[in-house]
């Protein structure tokens, strides 16, 4: 072997970086990802290959063949930015007012391109396939699945992707087997009560009132009602009620996430809600419509794909490239969709201690980017040759 991933990946830095700042100056929100779905796909067919556009929305899709036929692995990237105004200062900072990339998708993109970048170069190196997945909306976790509904899955043996993490050590991999992120579903609570003048309270049922209790209520579903050992969030983003500061309104309206890391508190939190919001209400002489949304899965990293990725990344980069993480995120991702077509892995990129993540003074840090490609690289080398013994009969 005379050139390493990590050698190859520090001969396309320069460029990938381009690109990401490229792809950071020029963000859109989800959905809206023309443009720089339009520049991964010129970016793709500059190296001879053919990509898929349009999937999914403004998905693109990208096979790279290696030199012997095999099995097929994907690698994924998100591409949408977030609606926050940027206040970085940096001379590639947003030029779209209200919109900026503060959750690392400009780098993911990029360093997906830098990967086909690499591989294009050695397809000789490869046995089987490997498919670049650029997503979509992942913001308001909807493209994966209209992507996986347009076939970006079938086929594929194994999936992975990357994620850029701030407070990790700078190009430093992370993750663990198991829940790795976790579900996310809304819901919104009307509450109708009877409004009355601010003076003379017993002459309504106070929505607001009401709902504080519906609020406070709402905790004891974590607190008594799940397993102390499971993770589970309920948390109220908005509640909105009344006019003026002497008025008790006829009606309120709270909305919110609730977050678990597996498929049966997942199942339980909407079902208590629901009872706990009814239940309080009719206890004051209200009553309630709730609505849940559902949202996402849980990310589940499967183990042996997961151990296949970490010893790939160790075997390129150095030990202590690689760290163990022990804890999942109650954060959410729609990576967990396409788990459910293939097993996979879900790694974070340490970022360093830059500002966090949706703040207006984010910004992906260049400094992750070769460490990123050589992982990716590594990784679906390892997983093509996985994928092989596994199919073999
Ligand atoms: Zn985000
Ligand atoms: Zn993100």
């Amino acid at each position: 072997m005379s050139e390493t991933w990590l050698s190859r990946a520090a001969a396309v830095e320069a460029r990938t970086r381009d690109l990401r700042h490229r792809i950071h100056a020029n963000p859109e929100l989800s959905g809206q990802e023309r443009e720089t779905a339009a520049l991964v796909a010129e970016t793709l067919m500059s190296l001879g290959l053919a990509p898929r556009t349009g999937v999914g929305g403004h998905g693109v899709v990208c096979d790279i063949a290696g030199g012997t036929p095999g099995p097929m692995v994907a690698l994924r990237a998100d591409m949408d930015a977030l609606p926050i105004q940027e206040e970085t200062g940096l001379p590639y900072a947003s030029e779209r007012p209200g919109v900026m990339h503060a959750c690392g998708h400009d780098g993911h993109t990029a360093m997906l391109l830098g990967l086909a970048l690499v591989l294009a170069a050695a397809r000789d190196r490869l046995r089987g396939t490997v498919r670049l997945i650029f997503q979509p909306a992942e913001e308001t976790v909807a493209g994966a699945a209209a992507m996986c509904a347009e076939g970006c899955m079938d086929g594929v043996s194994a999936v992975f992707a990357l994620h850029a993490w701030p407070g990790v050590g700078v190009g430093v991999i992370a993750t663990k087997p198991g829940p790795v992120m976790a579900s996310t579903d809304t819901f919104e609570i009307v509450i109708q009560g009877s409004g009355a003048h601010g003076a003379y309270p017993h002459l309504s049922r106070d929505p607001i009132a009401i709902g504080a209790l519906v609020v406070t209520a709402a905790q004891q579903i974590v607190a008594r009602r799940i397993d102390p050992l499971e993770p589970a969030v309920i948390t109220f983003g908005t509640f909105h009620a009344g006019t003026a500061t002497n008025i008790i309104p006829a009606g309120a309206t709270l909305t919110g996430t609730m977050r678990a890391l597996s498929a049966s508190v997942r199942a339980l939190l909407p079902r208590a809600l629901e009872e706990t919001a009814r239940g309080v209400c009719a206890s004051q002489g209200a009553t309630c419509s709730c609505t849940i949304s559902t949202g996402v899965d849980p990310v589940v990293n499967d183990p042996a794909w997961t151990a296949l990725a970490i010893d790939a990344a160790r075997v390129e980069l150095d030990a202590g490239s690689v760290a163990e993480l022990h804890t999942p995120s109650m954060g959410a991702e729609d990576f967990g969709v396409y788990l459910r077509h293939a097993p996979g892995a879900f790694l974070r990129l340490g970022i360093g201690d830059k500002a966090v993540g949706h703040d207006c003074r984010y910004d992906f840090n260049d400094a992750a980017i070769v460490r990123g490609i050589t992982c990716m690289a590594a990784i679906a080398e390892e997983a093509l040759g996985a994928a092989a013994r596994l199919s073999a009969p």
